[in-house]
């Protein structure tokens, strides 16, 4: 029986080519999956139907919460801001650690129906003043975050992607369109062994291709993340080198956040990562020449603060995901000694009613 259009799932995705075999294949993360009619790729939530590759989680919100933009995490970009953060459920990575799997390893399209402008209806109503695509890997939902991201906009809100960065030039183009802030989040300092075995990817070559195709053709706010494994996930060198592409290619001002780790999902064996592991990478970022390096997952840590480069004061005091204390002028530059310190915004008005719901 003809399958009639108005019954599919989803909608037709944009960020697909297709082949001389019949197959489509997908360019929205670097997986590019070449899918047969009937089936889907990877992630479970981009598929073939009637010969057309589509998006079956448009409009299919798992998961919506206000958390604090320092949570993502991202300093330097609208600080103290409450972010309406939202996900569809699907991902294309396979991470033994994910404290998302919940939403992130399910292969069933399910979630709230939502339009994108019901999505930034919702982040206004709460008085977010952004929008975060988050918990699972929003590329793959990259045509539905678009939509709500152009909503947003005109509502006067923000977007961030909170990526694992394992893009392609497709989506990054698309995310040009609508992105204001990425966070692209490493693991494992993107070792080879590490990737491949706890996250299924053969390397982590195109999150770097990513952050430079970013940086050359986009305008969008860039931090980065990378989560310290221990035992398996923390080697120093490779923590020196992602260090050194972070200064070459995105520029010493970039913040670069270390991660605890803590045991979930299938690496419940492994322990925290300790304190002094977080600080040797931190050490190593330092000497490598990036001015404003932080430790996450770890409150009330020296390491949460942004130090002023110059007279190596406290500039931004922090602890957890809180603004404790604000040392910068008008301008943002330090009020001891007037360095410009390259954070976008002032801190925001806190408000108190998170909330969250869960499909
Ligand atoms: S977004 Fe999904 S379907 Fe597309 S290439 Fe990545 S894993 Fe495959
Ligand atoms: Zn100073």
């Amino acid at each position: 029986m003809q399958v009639q259009k108005s019954e599919l799932p989803g909608k037709e995705a944009e960020l697909a080519v297709a082949l001389p075999n019949g197959r489509i294949r997908c360019t929205a993360c670097a997986r590019y999956c070449e899918i047969p009619e009937g089936k889907v790729g990877l992630c479970g939530v981009r598929g073939v139907l009637a010969g057309k590759l589509r998006l079956l989680v448009y409009g299919r919100v798992i998961a919506g919460h206000v958390d604090p933009i320092e949570k993502k995490p991202v300093t330097h970009y609208m600080p103290g801001s409450e972010i309406f953060s939202i996900a569809t459920s699907g991902c294309n990575w396979l991470c033994a650690y994910c404290q998302n799997y919940d939403i992130s390893q399910r292969r069933k399209v399910e979630g709230t129906e939502m339009t994108p402008e019901q999505v930034a209806d919702m982040a206004a109503q709460y008085g977010s003043q952004g929008i975060a695509y988050t918990y699972n890997e929003p590329s793959i939902f990259v045509e539905f975050a678009r939509d709500c991201g152009i909503e947003a906009h005109k509502r006067g809100i923000f977007n961030i992607f909170v990526s694992n960065g394992y893009d392609t030039p497709d989506s990054v183009r698309m995310m040009g369109e609508f992105l204001d802030c990425i966070t692209v989040d490493f693991k494992g300092s993107g070792k080879q062994e590490f990737v491949r075995r706890y996250i299924g990817i053969p390397s982590a070559d195109p999150v770097f291709e990513t952050l430079k195709e970013i940086r050359e053709k986009t305008k969008i706010h860039v931090e980065i993340t990378d989560l310290i494994v221990p035992q398996v996930g923390d080697d120093l060198e490779s923590a020196r080198m992602l260090c050194k592409f972070v200064y070459e290619e995105l520029g010493p001002d970039t913040p670069i956040h270390f991660l605890r780790f803590h045991p979930d999902y299938k690496m419940m064996e492994f322990e925290n990562t300790p304190i002094a592991t977080l600080e040797k990478h931190h050490a190593i970022a330092k000497e490598e020449g990036l001015k404003y390096a932080y430790l996450g997952n770890v409150p009330g840590h020296q390491l949460e603060h942004t130090y002023c480069p110059e007279c190596k004061k406290i500039a931004v005091g922090r602890y957890g995901f809180s603004i404790e204390s604000w040392n910068l002028d008008a301008n943002n530059c330090c009020k001891n000694c007037g360095y410009p310190i390259p954070i976008v915004g002032k801190p925001q008005k806190t408000r108190k009613n998170y909330f969250q719901f869960l499909s």
